[in-house]
């Protein structure tokens, strides 16, 4: 007996030990996998709900800043004029013409010429001299006092509302603060134009031509290419403002007017770039300040 008493009080202890393991089982199987649960339901969306992945959201859409290009004419009006005229107007693209007072005198067509240009909206007409330097430029900016004289004349005689002007021969900045010459002997003329209120452009990038036959050199393909490799390379006065310098009289024969018509369209359809007047650039609206307050005479 005493041994099945024993034997009983041990059955006894057994099955209590079993029921407070059972008890306590689940408490220590349940805890940890709550805890894994809640971390994993944080980390997912609500059943219904899809979040697209970060890398997925687009940031707010800025409006692209466009690389200005300011074409530019010079030496008109002449043979060629007539061409870039028509051209201008059909691509409905804004260019700068540098005039040379002498040429608008020289005949009853160029004088119509000019009369054509000025009624143009979309076109900046600025001085390029009166008399071009007669094609003798080491002596022309000998004489400061007479380069002024002779930039006035066109101003007063064209009565041209915008003081920039080009030099010609010469690549010469005086915008503001943007100094260059090309040809140190050409300073002191500069200089002086600058200082009787002109605020001269010089160019970026020039359209080349053969002297002998008046045709481009380069096709617009390769215009196109060479302004984006300019660009590409910061190869400008000013980052992402080109100055292209052509010439009027390059554009008489219909297989160059042809390339004038292309090298627009081509650029047209980037979207990389605008066309934009001489007048925009920066810097040149400083100096108009300056001279409409009648400071610089
Ligand atoms: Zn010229």
């Amino acid at each position: 007996m005493e041994t099945s008493d024993e034997e009983g009080d041990s059955a006894s202890l057994l099955s209590k030990a079993a029921l407070i393991f059972a008890v306590l089982l689940p408490f220590a199987i349940y805890k940890p996998h709550h805890s894994f649960r809640a971390f994993s339901v944080a980390a997912s969306p609500p059943p219904g709900r899809v979040i697209a992945p970060v890398a997925e959201r687009k940031p707010p859409k800025m409006a692209r800043k466009k690389k200005k290009l300011y074409i530019t004419f010079d030496d008109g009006p002449n043979k060629g004029t007539r061409n870039v005229l028509h051209i201008v107007k059909d691509e409905g693209v804004p260019v700068s013409f540098f005039v040379v007072g002498e040429h608008v005198f020289a005949s009853r067509t160029q004088g119509a010429l000019w009369d054509s240009l000025k009624a143009m909206p979309q076109v900046a007409l600025c001085n390029h001299s009166f008399c071009h330097a007669h094609g003798r430029y080491a002596a022309y900016y000998e004489k400061p006092d007479s380069v002024v004289s002779d930039f006035k004349r066109t101003r007063d005689s064209l009565q041209l509302t915008n003081p920039i002007a080009r030099t010609p021969g010469r690549n010469i900045w005086r915008i503001d603060s943007l100094q260059f010459t090309d040809l140190k002997k050409s300073t002191a003329a500069a200089d002086s134009l600058q200082k009787a209120g002109f605020v001269l452009m010089g160019w970026d990038m020039e359209w080349q031509f053969d002297p002998k036959t008046m045709s481009v050199t380069s096709p617009a393909e390769s215009m196109v290419a060479q302004i984006d490799s300019v660009f590409k390379r910061g190869r400008t006065k000013k980052r992402d403002h080109l100055v292209l310098l052509a010439h009027d009289q390059v554009y008489q024969k219909s297989e160059d007017s042809f390339q004038l018509r292309q090298f627009f369209q081509l650029l047209k359809k980037k979207d990389d770039y605008e066309f934009t007047l001489v007048s925009q650039y920066p810097g040149t609206d400083r100096q108009r300040d300056t001279m409409s307050t009648g400071s610089v005479q």
